[in-house]
C-alpha cells in the first residue's frame, strides 16, 4: 500500500517499509498542498485537526496514538489488513528499492562479525545504505509479533 506520514512518525514508516510498503514522510508541518499533492496515499497522523479536510480531500487516513510506534504499527497492519510479515525489499531509510549486492562488494561498510556471518547482503542505489539478515533478523521477527498483540 501507499502510505503518507506525518513528520513524528518515522519508526512507523520504517515498520511499514519493512513490510515492503510503499512510505512516504512529510517534512515538517502538515500542510494543505502537501496532503493534496499525495490524495492516492493513505494518511497516518497523530492528530484530529485535519480531519475536515482529509474527508473533503476524499482522502483515506487513520489517527493514531503518539510515541508508541507498536501500537501504532498493530493499528495500521490491523485497519489495512497488511501481511504481518518482514519483506525488507526496501530502504528502511528513504523507501528505494533495495538491490542484492555480493558481500564482498560491501567488505568495507559491514561490521566484521556481520560479514562473517550474515548473509542477502542488500545495497539501497538511492542512498547508499548496506542491509543484510543475520542475528538482528530474529529479534526483528519478535519485536513484529510483540507488536501485533499491543491492539
Ligand atoms: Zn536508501
Amino acid at each position: 500500500m501507499k502510505f503518507l506520514l506525518e513528520s513524528n512518525l518515522s519508526k512507523l514508516a520504517k515498520w511499514l517499509r519493512f513490510l515492503g510498503h510503499d512510505v512516504k514522510v512529510l517534512q515538517g508541518e502538515i500542510n494543505l498542498k502537501d496532503l493534496s499533492l499525495n490524495q492516492d496515499r493513505v494518511f497516518i497522523t497523530t492528530s484530529r485537526r485535519w480531519e475536515r479536510t482529509l474527508k473533503k480531500l476524499k482522502m483515506e487516513y487513520l489517527v493514531v496514538p503518539r510515541h508508541d510506534w507498536e501500537v501504532q504499527l498493530c493499528l495500521v497492519i490491523k485497519k489495512f489488513s497488511l501481511e504481518p510479515s518482514l519483506k525488507l525489499n526496501l530502504c528502511a531509510y528513504c523507501g528505494s528499492k533495495l538491490k542484492p549486492v555480493p558481500k564482498e562488494e560491501v567488505k568495507d561498510r559491514v561490521p566484521p562479525r556481520a560479514y562473517e556471518s550474515a548473509y542477502d547482503f542488500t545495497l539501497c542505489p538511492h542512498c547508499g545504505s548496506v542491509f543484510w539478515k543475520g542475528t538482528h533478523y530474529g529479534r526483528m521477527v519478535k519485536m513484529l509479533e510483540k507488536a501485533m498483540s499491543r491492539c
